[in-house]
Formats: structure tokens, C-alpha cells, sequence
């Protein structure tokens, strides 16, 4: 028999739409028979979503995305099969959490100073209170109409040298695998495509990866 995997996904937790109860359904519907919750810098979610998945005969993952710094990139690396307890990790994504706020309210300082006032306040009041990230506030600019997409949004608000850029202070690559690795997780680089590097930059960032303990792509 072969098995259906999804092991990236996020719920409401961080910038998902769907609560951990009703991802982990959605899953069931779509046929994944073993599903990785990697919600952002945050793993509140996984107990509902386990708890959900138990009487769905799913089986749920705990996992965490954790944004980290790489030669002034950010990527994101994905900690698979943690303790979502475990006390280095929460303290360490409790960091990173504090440095998203930080990012975010500065976020909508700059986007009221370029004219679009309240979108911080909008952002967070869609944000279940945890985590307002990027995502968060381009739907409220799509939702005001100030663009008509996701991929509008981004190219004239959020990327660099537009009013909401915000250059993220995350944790070093190296960090963000100890927390993992001391939470009993694999650590696996998320999505590689998306960074854009050049064939040389991603295979120095694989090497580099791999040098600190990185275990999957
Ligand atoms: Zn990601």
C-alpha cells in the first residue's frame, strides 16, 4: 500500500486559513493519509490538529517552519517530527515571534507614512492575535483594493524598496538547527526554488546546510 504525504502545511496557528481541526479534515478529503503541520515560528497548533487527526485515522506530524538568515537571505527551514514542548525550541521561536512583531507593527508605520493607514490594525485583527505576518497584510491591501492579487500585492507593497518592506531579523541557519535537533526534529530546507539563488549560491547554501547537521531538501 502506498501512502499519501503532505509535509508542509499551515493552519490559523501562523498565516493559514483553515483552523488545525478543520486542516487536518481537509487533508483527510484530499487523500493525505500523513500530513507535517509546519505552521510559522509556532507550534500551538499541533494538539488540536493531533487531537483532530485521531479520530480521522490521520496521522499528523508535529512540525514547525523556522525563518532564518542566510548570507542576508531569508529561508526557511522546516523541523519535522519535534517535541512541540520542547523548552529550547518554544524559546527560541518565542525570539523570532517578538522580532515578527517588531517587524510588523514597523511594517505598518511605514505603510500609514506612504499613505495606507490602519493596515497593521486590520492586519492583526484577521491574525487570531499570535502571529501578523506578511501574508496578513497583503490580504488586507488586496481586500481594500489596493491590488488585485497575491502577486501584485507583494511586487508594489511588501519587496524591497516598497513602503511595507521590512527586513525580517531571524535566527542564524545554525541556531534554528539546534533547536530542531534538541527537539528530537529533522531539519529539511522548505520550498528552494522560491530563494532565487544561482545554481553556485544553492549549492553553497546546501553545502553550508548540510555542514551544520541539515538533513533533507
Ligand atoms: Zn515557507
Amino acid at each position: 500500500m502506498s501512502l499519501s504525504y503532505d509535509l508542509h502545511s499551515h493552519s490559523s496557528a501562523s498565516d493559514g486559513c483553515l483552523s488545525p481541526t478543520e486542516l487536518v479534515h481537509y487533508a483527510q478529503q484530499q487523500g493525505v493519509d500523513v500530513l507535517a503541520l509546519t505552521d510559522h515560528d509556532i507550534t500551538s497548533g499541533i494538539s488540536e490538529a493531533k487531537q483532530a487527526a485521531d479520530t480521522l485515522g490521520l496521522n499528523v506530524i508535529a512540525g514547525v517552519e523556522i525563518s532564518v538568515i542566510w548570507r542576508k537571505q531569508t529561508l526557511h527551514i522546516l523541523g519535522l517530527n519535534i517535541e512541540p514542548e520542547n523548552v529550547d525550541l518554544l524559546a527560541g521561536l518565542d525570539k523570532i515571534r517578538q522580532a515578527r512583531l517588531w517587524r510588523a507593527q514597523e511594517m505598518g508605520r511605514r505603510l500609514d507614512k506612504a499613505g495606507f493607514p490602519g493596515i497593521y490594525e486590520a492586519a492583526k485583527a484577521t491574525a487570531n492575535g499570535e502571529n501578523v505576518t506578511r501574508t496578513h497584510f497583503a490580504r488586507v491591501l488586496i481586500e481594500q483594493g489596493h491590488a488585485k492579487d497575491m502577486k501584485q500585492v507583494f511586487k508594489r507593497f511588501i519587496v524591497q524598496g516598497k513602503p511595507g518592506y521590512v527586513a525580517g531579523e531571524w535566527a542564524e541557519m545554525a541556531q534554528a538547527l539546534e533547536w530542531i535537533k534538541n527537539a528530537g526534529g529533522v531539519s529539511v530546507i522548505a520550498h528552494p526554488a522560491r530563494y532565487k539563488l544561482s545554481a553556485t549560491k544553492m549549492r553553497l547554501m546546501i553545502d553550508e546546510f548540510m555542514q551544520v547537521g541539515g538533513q533533507g531538501i
